[in-house]
């Protein structure tokens, strides 16, 4: 599961934070809004939507009431996520009285998982388009220009968009995702991703290669490398990766995984940062965090989602790790990366989880003392293995306690880990000004902890060194001594 920034945000990539200037084509007539919700993934592909449309003659627009065309990448990995997207959609039902002519559509997860029910559903939606047919966008878009609803749902073995170049949307002009798998063959029993994003699929190295050079010659300083399960990145010409096994001996031997592309990438651009997100315990293997130790510009961090810390419920999630197997490759990756970051994703209340099973969680969380995480009560998925065999029978109250809990142990983990900081000298690439205050630029540390500093003479896109003075439990806070070698 890639590690969503708060399903419950919605970001209007044509409003949020654009100091890029958005692609424009004078030749292009109509007008597209897009907004996305839920994981980077979602993000990356709306950049995919926003590249095909362009070339069908639609220029990204900051104003929903001018737009022709509207389109809503939705998620579907908890309840909340999907209620979220039906109040956004009845909002619009207010901007189709100033705009008549306008077109919904509706994208991603939850488009994929209710597909033509979608449109019984929210009579506002004219198109619903799941996250394997983008390309097919021209002839949906022609259906409902023509005044029919269009639905294209089909799940691709083979579509990664490697032959399309992202329109950055919502950009710092620094930092950007490159995707480089599709889908996953992983059935966690609470997971939707696998119903709504299909089978795994790798991307060609070489498509990545030329996406990754190609932003550093626009001024890009940083990537991160998205997939729902990066470890499980295998590419030997093109397939699924569950027919491996059917491959030539030729495509064998020549096959690239997942710890070959990162050195790859790291090589290809010297100076630029290599991030990934997001990986699976049970797929990371010890190649991927030698190589990471290999290359100073691949940065020294993981995000570790563990969901749980008890072993009879990672074994009802299919978590095919044991807690003992989890640590020893946190033990590993802190033997070869000393000072490696790693975060955790973490599901409270699944079903028949007891206390017991909570106090292994906290045991493991207090072992690991993470950066920082992404926690969230168990939502029931439909579809799933879980929601089709287990009862979703911890109470509200009792989620709810168990997550604060979590939460709470987190924040002091989370304070522990940045007091480690303290007196350091961090190298930082200043991503934009500080929410808190105009006179300060934010960026991060190669382990992805935010930094705060006054902004000097220095500009975004700069590699600061910055001595660090203060922290809170999740930002550091210093000044600036001079630019990083890397600048
Ligand atoms: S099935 Fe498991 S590994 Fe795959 S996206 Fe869902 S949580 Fe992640």
């Amino acid at each position: 599961m890639i590690k969503d920034e708060s399903v419950e945000k919605v970001i209007d990539e044509s409003q949020q934070g654009t100091p890029l200037a958005l692609q424009h084509n004078d030749k292009n007539t109509r007008k597209l809004y897009i907004e996305s919700y839920g994981c980077q993934m979602n993000f990356s592909d709306s950049e995919i939507v926003a590249s095909i449309l362009a070339n069908e003659g639609f220029n990204t627009t900051q104003l929903l009431e001018e737009a022709d065309l509207v389109l809503v990448n939705t998620c579907s990995i908890r309840e909340k996520a999907e209620q979220t997207v039906r109040k956004r959609l009845e909002k619009f039902n207010a901007v189709k009285k100033i705009n008549p002519g306008m077109k919904v559509g509706v994208l991603g997860c939850m488009a994929e998982r209710l597909k033509s029910k979608f449109l019984e559903e929210e009579k506002i939606v004219d198109m619903v388009v799941g996250p394997d047919a983008y390309k097919d966008l021209p002839n949906l878009i022609q259906e409902i220009d023509e005044g029919r609803n269009a639905v294209n749902v089909i799940l691709s073995k083979d579509e990664t968009y490697g032959d399309v170049a992202p329109v950055r949307l919502n950009s710092n002009g620094v930092t950007a995702f490159v995707s480089i798998t599709r889908g996953c063959d992983n059935m966690c029993t609470f997971c939707v991703v696998p119903f709504t994003r299909g089978r795994e699929r790798s991307r060609d190295p070489q498509s990545i290669l030329e996406e990754v050079n190609d932003l550093w010659e626009r001024g890009f300083k940083e990537v991160t490398l998205l997939g729902q399960n990066v470890d499980s990145y295998l590419w030997y010409g093109g397939g699924l990766k569950k027919d491996f096994e059917k491959a030539t001996e030729m495509q064998k031997a020549t096959s690239v995984n997942f710890a070959k592309l990162l050195e790859m990438v790291a090589e290809a651009q010297p100076k630029m940062r290599i991030r990934f997100s997001t990986s699976n315990p049970q797929d990371m293997t010890l190649d991927v965090i030698e190589s990471m130790a290999k290359y100073d510009n691949i940065c020294k961090y993981i995000h570790l989602p563990v969901q749980s810390g008890s072993n009879r419920i990672l074994k009802e999630m299919n978590r095919l790790h044991t807690r003992e197997e989890y640590f020893e490759l946190i033990d590993n990756i802190r033997k070869i990366i000393p000072d490696c970051a790693i975060s955790q994703d973490m599901i409270t209340g699944f079903p028949t989880e007891t206390e017991e099973d909570h106090q292994d969680t906290l045991s493991l969380m207090e072992y690991v003392k993470y950066d920082f995480g992404f926690m969230f009560a168990y939502s029931e998925r439909p579809g799933t293995l879980a929601e089709r065999k287990m009862e979703d029978d911890v109470p509200e109250e009792t989620k709810k306690r168990r997550l604060r809990e979590i939460i709470d142990l987190q924040q002091k983990h989370g304070h522990f880990r940045t007091r480690e900081h303290l007196g350091k000298v961090e190298e930082v690439l200043i991503e934009g000004p500080s929410k808190k205050s105009d006179a300060h630029w934010m960026g991060r540390n190669s382990q992805n902890t935010v930094v705060v500093f006054p902004k000097e003479n220095y500009q975004v896109g700069d590699f600061v060194n910055v001595k660090i003075n203060e922290c809170t439990s999740a930002t550091l806070i210093g000044e600036a001594v001079g630019y990083s070698k890397n600048n």
